[in-house]
């Protein structure tokens, strides 16, 4: 289940990782003023300047973490759209929030403590992932899913990325946070095709269908990606899906189709509480 405390949404079930803190945020509590980005925005050149998304980067790392981490933690990069995942550690610190960004990618993986990997989302689906080792340490990730990453399986490429670091499959919980749901995601026979192509005609039929009054196709990038974990051996029980749409309530979360494009991202990010190696010798 999901609930509120203070600017950031978490999962249960994910509370039940005793040193893991993980988190999902909406448009709230930030410091950007201009209307679209107001006032939680996560990255830079949409509008604001660097000092608001930096502070901004602080107030989220610090929300997440219980105070326990600040921008200097954060990882991000540069989201492309693909199935991309990276393994990062303490070395990675700081890209994307207080240096540049690394390689690009919609995905980090980590078994390491003091790090926290941090996707950015619109309409997007953010999923958090942690799961246990044998010798009970934690392996966790954060993944960036839109509709080209929910069919190519990107949620699945964690998980078995998840594995080859030593995590046992049947330990792994997934949360999928607040994203455009099949009520507000209109598509159209071209999204149809690509969807088909990109993994087969049953999975986007199984996704894709007229489910207004309207007669128009709708997608829904939830059951998608509740497809692909279950086929990476995560099955419904562990996995926590946000109820809300961003596109039903834009006040409260950036929405890239209500917007028209123009808006500001959020951040779900999860970490291994600790602070790891000090800097310079990871
Ligand atoms: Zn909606």
């Amino acid at each position: 289940m999901f609930y509120r405390d203070g600017i950031v949404y978490r999962s249960s079930l994910l509370d039940g990782f005793d040193g893991i803190v993980h988190g999902f945020t909406s448009r709230e509590g930030g410091v950007s003023t201009i209307s679209h980005l107001a006032s939680l925005n996560l990255t830079r050149n949409l509008g604001d300047t660097d000092g608001n998304v930096t502070a901004n980067l602080g107030i989220f790392a610090r929300a997440v973490s219980g105070d326990t981490m600040d921008a200097s933690s954060l990882v991000t990069a540069h989201q492309i759209h693909s199935v991309r995942i990276r393994t990062v550690g303490p070395e990675n610190r700081g890209e994307g929030s207080l240096r540049e960004c690394g390689e690009d990618c919609d995905g980090f993986v980590t078994d390491r403590q003091g790090v926290m990997p941090v996707v950015r989302t619109a309409d997007c689906v953010p999923i958090l992932l942690c799961g246990t080792k044998a010798d009970g340490s934690f392996v966790v990730a954060a993944v960036h899913a839109g509709w080209r990453g929910s069919a190519g399986g990107i949620a699945g490429a964690a998980v078995e990325r998840m594995c080859e670091l030593g995590c046992l499959r049947d330990t792994v919980k997934a949360a999928v946070g607040t994203h455009i749901r099949e009520c507000c995601y209109e598509v159209r026979q071209d999204f149809i095709d690509a969807v088909s192509e990109m993994r087969d005609p049953g999975f986007a039929a199984r996704h894709i269908r007229k489910s207004g009054s309207d007669g128009k196709y709708r997608a829904d990038l939830c059951g998608m990606n509740v497809e692909i974990l279950n086929g990476a051996g995560v099955d419904d029980s562990r996995i926590d899906i946000s109820p809300f749409c961003t596109a039903c309530d834009p006040d409260r979360f950036f929405s890239h189709r209500a917007s028209g494009g123009k808006r500001g991202t959020m951040g779900a990010g999860i970490a291994i509480a600790g602070t790891g190696p000090a800097d310079g010798c990871p």
